[in-house]
C-alpha cells in the first residue's frame, strides 16, 4: 500500500512515510485508499490482543511480512503490560464500559502505539537502506514524551530527544521525563506550551542539516502522533474493544457500540474513526474536549479558530489548540485542495471555515462536546461514589461529556457506550484525592500512598519506582533555543558514531 500526503499528490512507500513522519509539503501521510471493511467476527472470535493487532496492521502495512508483524506484536504487547488483555474493558453497567488503556510502561494510552512503533521504524530504516542514525524528535504535552522515551530507549541505531512544556505537566509526569534512563535519550523542558514545542519541532524538521552539522551521520524522524506508525496500532484496540464487548455479553455480535474519546491531538479518535471505516460496528463517535474546546466549537459551527486563550487544565494532554491529526480527518471529508487551503489559513490567520457541504458530511461521522474543570471534577467524584471506579482527569472529561449528552437525549438510547480511559488515575494524585474526597499531603509519592490506603488500588510499580530514581535531565530552555539544543545533540551523536 502506498501513502499520500493530505495536501498534494505526493506518494511514498510505508517505509518512507514511517521515516519521514511529515510529508514534504507539510501535510500528513494517509493510505492512498482506506481498505474496504474487512473485519470478520467468525475469524477473529478467539483472537488474542496480539493476533488482533496483526490482523489489522497487515492491511495497512502490506509490505511487512505477516510473521514479522506477529513478532513485533509479541514483543510490543508482552510483559511490559500489567494485564494479558493489554486493554481490559470493564463493563460498569448495561449502559457503559471503560476501556482501560493505561496498563503499559508509562500508565497512559500512548504506550499502546509507542510499544510497537520502534519496531516499525527499525523495519523502515532497514527497508529504506538508511545507514545513518535516526534521531527521533518529539514534542509532548505530557504523556507522549515518556511513552516514546520508554519505547525507544537503547534501541539500536536510534536516538531520541523530547521537549515538554515545563509548566504544563504534572509533577509525576515531570519526574517520569527528568528521570528517564537510557544511553540514547535527551529530555528538555521549554518555556512555552505544547503548541510552541510542536511547531518548533516541525520547523527543525523542515531544515536540512549540513554534513558539518552532522547531517551525514544523523537523520530526523518523529514519534508524534502524526506518524502513521502511531496511528495504525491504535486502530487495533478499537477492534479489540469490540471483540471484548461481544465476549463479555455487553453487546450482541451484530450490535453497535458508541465511543467517547478524550481528545487532544486527535490521534486516538481518528483511529476509532478508521476502525469504523474498516468494519468495527461503532455507532456514535464523540470527541470530548476540555476547556481548550477548539474541536467541540468546530463540530458545532464549522469554524476552527485557534485565536483564543490557552487554558492549563488538570487534563494537560488535552491542552492543545492545534490538533494535528484533525488534518487527516479533514482530508477524508473535504479532499486535498480544501485541506491544503484550510491548513494555510490556520497557519497564517489562525482560523478556517469549511463549507456547509463538508459540515453535513462531518456531522454524520462525529460529534463534539466539552467539559470545564468543575464538570470534570464532579464527574470523577460521582463515578467514584456511584460505581467505586476511579477515573483520571482525561477520562473524567470524556465521562462528563458523555453524561451531559446522555441527559440531553443526544446519545442513542439502548446503545452501549465505551469511555476511553486514557491514563491511570494515579498519574494525577491531587485530582484523584479530590475525586475520592480525601485530603492528601507531602510529595506526589506520599499522596499515592495515601490514595492506595484509601481506595485499595495499589500504586503501579512504574510510578512507585520513580521516587528514588536520579534526576538526569533537569534543564529548561526558551523555545528559541530548541534548534540549537538539537544541533548540539546531533554533533555529539556524530562524534560518537565517528568513534565506533
Ligand atoms: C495523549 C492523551 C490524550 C489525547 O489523545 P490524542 O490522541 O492526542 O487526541 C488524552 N488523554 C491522555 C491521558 C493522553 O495521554
Amino acid at each position: 500500500m502506498k501513502y499520500r500526503s493530505t495536501r498534494s499528490g505526493e506518494t511514498v512507500t510505508a517505509a518512507e512515510a514511517l521515516l519521514r513522519g511529515l510529508a514534504k509539503d507539510g501535510g500528513l501521510y494517509v493510505p492512498e485508499a482506506l481498505p474496504a471493511p474487512f473485519l470478520n467476527y467468525e475469524e477473529m472470535r478467539d483472537f488474542s490482543y496480539q493476533e488482533t493487532a496483526v490482523y489489522v496492521l497487515k492491511r495497512f502495512f502490506t509490505e511487512i511480512p505477516e510473521e514479522t508483524l506477529a513478532d513485533f506484536a509479541r514483543k510490543a504487547y508482552g510483559p511490559s503490560f500489567e494485564t494479558r488483555d493489554i486493554v481490559p474493558v470493564r463493563t460498569i453497567n448495561e449502559s457503559f464500559s471503560m476501556a482501560e488503556m493505561f496498563h503499559g510502561r508509562t500508565c497512559a494510552f500512548k504506550d499502546l502505539a509507542l510499544s510497537l512503533f520502534p519496531y516499525l521504524l527499525s523495519w523502515a530504516k532497514k527497508k529504506a537502506g538508511e545507514t545513518r542514525r535516526v534521531l527521533i524528535l518529539t514534542a509532548t504535552s505530557g504523556d507522549t514524551g515518556k511513552a516514546a522515551l520508554e519505547g525507544f530507549r537503547d534501541v539500536e541505531g536510534m536516538n531520541i530527544c523530547v521537549f515538554y512544556p515545563s509548566h504544563g505537566v504534572s509533577p509525576l509526569q515531570k519526574d517520569q521525563m527528568q528521570k528517564q534512563e537510557g544511553g540514547n535519550v535527551r529530555v528538555c523542558g521549554i518555556e512555552g506550551n505544547f503548541d510552541d514545542a510542536q511547531s518548533a519541532v516541525k520547523e527543525i524538521f523542515s531544515t536540512a542539516l549540513s554534513p558539518e552539522e552532522g547531517g551525514d551521520a544523523v537523520s530526523f524522524s518523529s514519534a508524534n502522533s502524526i506518524n502513521i506508525g502511531r496511528l495504525f496500532p491504535q486502530v487495533a484496540y478499537y477492534v479489540w474493544i469490540w471483540l471484548s464487548l461481544v465476549r463479555s455479553g455487553s453487546i450482541g455480535q451484530k450490535e453497535a457500540f458508541n465511543v467517547v474519546v478524550p481528545t487532544g491531538n486527535f490521534g486516538n479518535i481518528l483511529a476509532a474513526w478508521i476502525a469504523r471505516e474498516i468494519g468495527t460496528p461503532i455507532g456514535q463517535l464523540v470527541c470530548a474536549s476540555n476547556e481548550n474546546h477548539v474541536l467541540s466549537d468546530f463540530f458545532a459551527t464549522g469554524t476552527y479558530d485557534r485565536r483564543r486563550e490557552f487554558h492549563l487544565t488538570k487534563s494537560p494532554s488535552m491542552d492543545i489548540l492545534i490538533s494535528s491529526n484533525f488534518e487527516r480527518f479533514l482530508y477524508y471529508m473535504a479532499g486535498p485542495e480544501a485541506t491544503a487551503e484550510a491548513m494555510r489559513e490556520l497557519k497564517e490567520e489562525g482560523v478556517y471555515t469549511v463549507s456547509s457541504e463538508v459540515m453535513d458530511r462531518i456531522g454524520k461521522e462525529m460529534m463534539g462536546g466539552w467539559a470545564d474543570e468543575a464538570a470534570m471534577a464532579s464527574a470523577a467524584s460521582s463515578v467514584y461514589e456511584k460505581y467505586d471506579y476511579l477515573m483520571d482527569p482525561h477520562t473524567a472529561v470524556a465521562y462528563a461529556v458523555y453524561n451531559d449528552l446522555r441527559r440531553r437525549g443526544r446519545i442513542t438510547r439502548g446503545t452501549h457506550t465505551v469511555i476511553i480511559s486514557t491514563a491511570h488515575p494515579y498519574k494525577f494524585p491531587d485530582a484523584s484525592a479530590e475525586a475520592i474526597g480525601v485530603p492528601v499531603a507531602g510529595n506526589a509519592y506520599d499522596k499515592l500512598r495515601t490514595l492506595a490506603e484509601q481506595t485499595g488500588i495499589s500504586v503501579p510499580p512504574q510510578l512507585a519506582r520513580l521516587e528514588h530514581a536520579e534526576v538526569r535531565f533537569p534543564g529548561t530552555i526558551a523555545r528559541e533555543g530548541m534548534a540549537d539544543f538539537v544541533r548540539a545533540y546531533v554533533r555529539e551523536i556524530g562524534k560518537e558514531c565517528g568513534k565506533q
